[in-house]
């Protein structure tokens, strides 16, 4: 189980989240203009980097902020990450 530190409640048990994964990922700004592959790609592949990713987790069942962390997908240590680097 991991512990998650949500930056306005402190670290919480993970069960309290919802993972909206990669961070780095970025929405097209006029999906209209994207061809359907690209759309595709966005919305249904993720790159599952070995080593650590930066994550957008959404606190559903404590302040319901969303927030980044960077989690290290192998060993799951966890970096909070500056306010103002969001
Ligand atoms: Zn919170």
């Amino acid at each position: 189980m991991l512990e998650i530190p949500c930056p306005w409640c402190g670290p919480r048990n993970e069960n309290e989240f919802v993972c909206g994964g990669e961070a780095e990922r970025k929405r097209p700004r006029d999906p209209g203009l994207v061809s359907d592959d690209n759309w595709t790609d966005y919305l249904y592949n993720s790159t599952n980097s070995k080593g650590e990713v930066r994550e957008w987790w959404w606190h559903v069942s404590g302040c319901t902020k969303w927030f980044q962390i960077v989690r290290d997908t192998v060993t799951h240590k966890i970096y909070p990450i500056k306010e103002d680097t969001v």
